[in-house]
């Protein structure tokens, strides 16, 4: 069942020189118990496309095109009231660094119990008892204990858990987990995404990854979409396109991958471009070795190539 629906969104942001436009007809949509990674490098838009879903964006960026619905509802022009009933409680994010997301001044169950009754309408024992499951849930163990610590007492790892516990409080459909796990050691990071994993196929919570770390979509990601300079250039179920990358960036993303018995990983040439500069055709031509003149002149559409594989490069023309 679909969740989300993402379709044909453009933004872009008033900056000083002008309008710099930002994302380019991205569209994607997350189905119920399923993780949907977006893949690119830094800048690429990835947070962007995923702050605009819970509109949490920058107050220079303008929202120039698009619908982002919800069960049927378009976010965007829902008023602030509505959609402060939905962030938080329905579409729940999974910050990128735990270590800041939570008020030092207050108990972790404190800020839990906030989060409980703002949007679930309970009363005192039924919010502690609903706290304390929720963290059974993410394996927080001595539940009823651990609610009255402080953010300092906890771990890295335990700081995400509790981060997200609220969201599982409060029975969100989505996790926009952004980031996820970059702040964490190595153990915890597969522990993290073991309880995604986990709270995915138990609760049918929909998941939308962002990352830059491609092993990490391997592993875990049911469809993948690759973003470059603001527009998604493949998308594919994550089996085919582990084992079939089409698009020219995505293989040179898979080839820089460092691997244990492999030798040294191939480098991309060149840096992706900033949002100011101007580039025709495939954004990607610049760095791209398989360029040809079509490619510097003309934008290339999204050619099928596989089932529920598409790739934007006209190599596939
Ligand atoms: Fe490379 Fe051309 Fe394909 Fe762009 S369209 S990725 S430049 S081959």
């Amino acid at each position: 069942m679909t969740v989300l629906e993402v379709k044909n969104l453009n933004l872009g942001f008033n900056c000083e020189n002008g309008f710099c436009q930002a994302l380019y007809d991205v569209s994607f949509s997350l189905e119920a118990g399923k993780m949907y990674a977006l893949v690119g490098e830094s800048g690429c838009g990835k947070t962007m496309s995923a702050m605009s879903i819970l509109r949490l964006l920058p107050k220079n960026a303008v929202i120039t095109g698009g619908e982002i619905c919800f069960h049927g509802k378009d976010l965007l022009k829902l008023p602030q009231k509505d959609m402060q009933k939905i962030r938080g409680a329905k579409i729940a994010l999974i910050p990128q660094d735990p270590m800041t997301s939570l008020n030092p001044l207050y108990t972790v169950g404190d800020q839990l119990l906030e989060v409980i009754k703002i949007h679930q309408n309970l009363d005192g024992k039924q919010a502690i008892q609903k706290a304390a499951e929720a963290f059974d849930m993410v394996q927080i163990p001595c539940a009823a204990e651990r609610l009255k610590s402080y953010p300092h007492e906890f771990s890295g790892g335990m700081k995400q858990r509790a981060i997200i516990a609220m969201a599982l409080a409060c029975n969100a459909e989505i996790l926009i987990a952004d980031e996820p796990t970059t702040a964490l050691d190595v153990t915890i990071q597969a522990q993290i995404m073991r309880l995604l994993q986990k709270i995915k196929t138990e609760t049918g919570t929909s998941i939308l990854l962002i990352t830059h770390d491609l092993a990490l979509v391997g592993e875990n990601a049911d469809e993948v979409a690759v973003m470059y300079s603001g527009k998604i250039v493949e998308t594919a179920p994550a089996d085919e396109f582990f084992q079939t990358p089409n698009h020219p960036y995505s293989t040179a993303l898979l080839n820089a991958i460092p691997s244990v018995k492999s030798e040294k990983p191939e480098t991309i040439q060149g840096h992706p471009p900033n949002i100011r500069q101007k580039i025709s055709g495939c954004k990607f031509h610049p760095r791209c070795k398989h360029c040809m003149e079509i490619c510097k002149k003309e934008v290339p559409p999204m050619y099928t190539v596989g089932e529920n594989h598409y790739s934007s490069c006209f190599l596939n023309k």
